[in-house]
C-alpha cells in the first residue's frame, strides 16, 4: 500500500486509479494521521479497490508523516559519495563521519514539507545542496533491536531529500532550515518493494541528471541503521530515518526544479525559491554588545 497525505490533513490511499481517502472512511481525526493510523488497528487492505476520490494531479502533497518526533539521519554512507565528500572541502570541512565512527545526525521536524512544497534557500550567499536518500517510517516503537526486528518494524520506505547548507556550522544548524526535508509523495509498504537494498535512486536538476546510484551501493543498510539508532534510544512510531546520499551531491538555486526518484519508491518534483537575505549581513550580538 502507498499511503499519502494531501489537501490540508487528509490520509489517503494512493493506487493506480488515483487516491483512496482514508481519513472518512477509518474516522481518523488525529493531527497525524498515518501515525494514527500506524498506532491504532486500522486496516486500509479493504480500500485498495475502491473508486479513487482525487486524481492525483490535482491535490496538495504534503509529508505523509505531519510532524516526526525525530528524523534520524545516516551520515557518508556510500563509498563514492564519501570519496566525493573527501576531495571537495565545502563538503567536508575538516572532518568525515560514518556511522560507525561518529553516529547519527538528527534534523529537525520541523523542516519537514512535502513535493507540493517549495524548497527555501534562507541566504542568498551560501552553497545549499541537494541529496537524494531512501528514507522510511518506524511503524513500531523499537529499542535496542537486532536486525530481524529492525526489518520488522520499518512501516514503510519513501523519497527523502536532505537539502544541506554546506560550511562550519554544526550539521544539526545546516540541515534543518525550513523546507529542509522533503518527504514523499507517498510512504510505500514493505510488500511493495522487492529489495530495498536494491533500488536505483536517481536526482535531476532542471532535467539534468546529478545524482544516479543503487541502495545496494550502502555501506550501512536500512536496518543496521535502526538498529544503531535504537541502542539506548526509543524510535517512536513515526520517527523518519534516511539513509544517507550517493555521490552526485550539487548546489541548487533560485528557480531550480527538482525530479528525484527511487525505484518501485515513487518520484517527486519539488521547485526551489530563494530568500533575499545574505548571512554575511547576517548580525547576531553577543551578549552585552551595544551595537
Ligand atoms: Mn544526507
Amino acid at each position: 500500500m502507498r499511503f499519502v497525505r494531501y489537501n490540508g490533513n487528509q490520509l489517503g490511499l494512493l493506487t493506480d486509479d488515483g487516491i483512496v481517502d482514508l481519513t472518512d472512511r477509518l474516522g481518523l481525526t488525529s493531527a497525524d494521521p498515518l501515525i494514527e493510523y500506524m498506532s491504532g488497528e486500522h486496516n486500509a487492505e479493504k480500500f485498495v479497490d475502491s473508486d479513487p476520490d482525487h486524481s492525483i494531479d490535482k491535490v496538495t502533497l504534503e509529508s505523509p508523516v505531519r510532524r516526526p518526533g525525530k528524523v534520524i539521519a545516516a551520515p557518508l554512507n556510500y563509498e563514492a559519495h564519501i570519496e566525493e565528500a573527501i576531495a571537495d572541502k565545502d563538503i567536508t570541512t575538516d572532518e568525515w563521519f560514518s556511522i560507525k565512527d561518529k553516529g547519527y545526525f538528527l534534523k529537525a521536524p520541523s523542516s519537514v514539507i512535502g513535493p507540493s512544497e517549495n524548497i527555501v534557500i534562507p541566504f542568498e550567499d551560501r552553497r545549499i545542496d541537494h541529496e537524494v536518500e531512501l528514507g522510511f517510517v518506524m511503524g513500531e516503537e523499537t529499542k535496542d533491536a537486532d536486525n530481524e526486528t529492525a526489518w520488522e518494524n520499518i512501516f514503510g520506505y519513501t523519497v527523502l531529500l536532505d537539502i544541506s547548507v554546506r560550511g562550519d556550522q554544526d550539521r544539526s544548524n545546516r540541515k534543518s532550515y525550513d523546507t529542509f526535508t522533503v518527504v514523499g509523495p507517498a510512504i510505500v509498504t514493505p510488500d511493495e518493494i522487492d529489495d530495498p537494498q536494491n533500488l536505483d535512486l536517481s536526482l535531476a536538476v532542471n532535467d539534468k541528471a546529478r545524482q544516479e546510484a543503487n541502495t545496494n551501493d550502502m555501506v550501512y543498510t536500512c536496518a543496521d541503521v535502526v538498529q544503531y539508532a535504537s541502542i539506548g534510544a526509543t524510535l517512536q512510531t513515526g520517527d523518519i530515518i534516511t539513509t544517507g546520499t550517493p555521490e552526485g551531491v550539487g548546489p541548487l538555486v533560485d528557480g531550480d526544479s527538482i525530479e528525484a526518484e527511487i525505484e518501485s519508491v515513487g518520484s517527486l518534483n519539488v521547485n526551489v525559491e530563494e530568500r533575499d537575505v545574505s548571512f554575511e549581513d547576517v548580525n547576531v550580538q553577543k551578549h552585552g554588545q551595544t551595537n
